[in-house]
């Protein structure tokens, strides 16, 4: 059972809207590309989960934890009667090589070593666990998820799953005696309580309001090119349909997603998505799905 799906962190929203509406310098563009392709890995991990896990289990997905200053993440967490399972997802694409304990691209650049990632979450979650006064043992995979992956020079012991063992893997948790029961409910419980929703990102461009570029974008495709037509707004590059009014709230969330701590005033809405004619046709909008907190000029909404 999934007691917590999948979200698409805020740093990768935040990324995924600024790719939009300004230029990104390199680093920061292949920042972006390479969370872009790692979210994708987990959403692939996620579908092959709801395919093949036949079993008891209860799944958290994308939690973010902290244990005194060491914040971890964990993409996966099957918990089990007698065994949870923790697994670290990557999406690495290409042939990579191991050697000396690390991992190298084909053109022999070393990148961050998964399984270091991998024991330093099992390691801080089996101290959570043992603070919450459980002993169970984990079981602590890293996943490499895409097909066209390869890793050269792997010793086999490694705590690792290759695209063509993921099946096997799913068969193994499935003939495995499991029982939910009030105390695995409670570790689920405990875990989700302690999930940090924001946490600080320290990679993310620094922008203001002026230099990025307004309008709404598809829902689809991203692009800007969106005529209104009576209701309905539509993407003239992919034909992508949407409601005026859930275009437009889109929009606001991306706006406050970008500028948290910005008042959300028509005037500011309308110069923020460009194609819409009227402020009143804001104000309807922000009317339905606000709290007016004001009645002057500058109207705001919470
Ligand atoms: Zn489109």
């Amino acid at each position: 059972m999934f007691l917590k799906s999948r979200l698409k962190s805020i740093e990768l929203q935040i990324l995924n809207s600024l790719n939009n509406r300004m230029i990104l310098s390199e680093k920061e563009k292949l920042h972006f590309q390479n969370l872009k392709k790692g979210y994708i890995g987990e959403l692939s991990f996620d579908s092959l989960t709801k395919q093949l896990l036949t079993n008891n289990c209860i799944i958290l997905n994308g939690l973010t934890l902290k244990l005194n200053n060491s914040t971890f993440q964990i993409d996966s967490l099957f918990i089990m009667s007698d065994t949870i399972f923790l697994f670290e997802i990557k999406n690495y694409e290409g042939d990579y090589y191991f050697s000396n304990n690390d991992f190298y691209t084909n053109s022999n650049i070393k990148i961050l070593n998964p399984l270091n990632q991998l024991s330093r979450a099992e390691t801080l979650l089996l101290r959570l666990l043992q603070d919450f006064g459980f002993s169970i043992p984990i079981n602590a995979k890293v996943i490499f998820v895409n097909p066209e992956f390869t890793l050269y020079e792997a010793p086999r012991d490694l705590p690792i799953i290759f695209p063509t063992q993921i099946n096997h893997l799913f068969k193994k948790i499935n003939n495995k005696h499991s029982k939910i029961v009030e105390k695995h409910q409670f570790i689920a419980d405990k875990l989700l309580s302690l999930h940090i929703e924001d946490a600080q990102y320290t990679n993310l461009p620094t922008f203001k309001y002026e230099q990025l570029r307004k309008g709404i974008t598809c829902y689809s495709c991203d692009s800007f090119l969106i005529s209104v037509e009576g209701h309905k707004c539509i993407c003239m590059k992919c034909g992508h349909a949407e409601t005026v009014s859930s275009a437009v709230m889109r929009s606001v969330n991306e706006f406050k997603l970008l500028f948290p701590e910005e008042k959300i005033t028509s005037s500011r809405i309308l110069e923020w998505c460009q194609v819409i004619e009227s402020k009143k046709r804001i104000q309807r909008v922000l009317d339905k799905n606000f709290k007016k907190v004001g009645n002057y000029r500058w109207t705001f909404f919470e």
